[in-house]
């Protein structure tokens, strides 16, 4: 049977989804895409949209999905671009020095003993 859609009228079942529970549902949308690299406008700013996120019951959700899926632009789980960035290279760094240890580590367990 196929799985109901997520855009189906309001008087058909649809399953839950995390955005039902976000504290910004209803919210004009500009809202969370303050100035940034996508040049939207100026009036809107990020500390406001983050007020929402703050208490939002789907805000690790939120993140996940803006980290998984590459959201370029906008406030996301509480973060704008650029601190999504942040975290995105930051982890990138750990599992490149993840890789380098566990090599090295390889390399010392091969290697003959002395
Ligand atoms: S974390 Fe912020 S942007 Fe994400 S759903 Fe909640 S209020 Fe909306």
């Amino acid at each position: 049977m196929p799985r109901p859609s997520r855009y189906a009228p309001d008087n058909l079942p649809r399953p839950k989804h995390w955005t039902d529970d976000a504290a910004c549902a209803g919210q004009v949308t500009a809202v969370f895409f303050p100035v940034g690299k996508g040049g939207v406008p100026a009036s809107v700013d990020a500390v406001y949209a983050k007020t929402f996120c703050a208490g939002c019951p789907v805000r690790s959700e939120c993140l996940t999905h803006a980290l998984n899926f590459r959201e370029d632009y906008g406030v996301w789980g509480g973060l704008d671009e650029d601190e999504r960035a942040d975290l995105l290279r930051t982890g990138r760094l750990a599992a490149e020095r993840q890789r380098r240890q566990e090599r090295a580590q390889e390399k010392a367990d091969a290697a003959p003993a002395a």
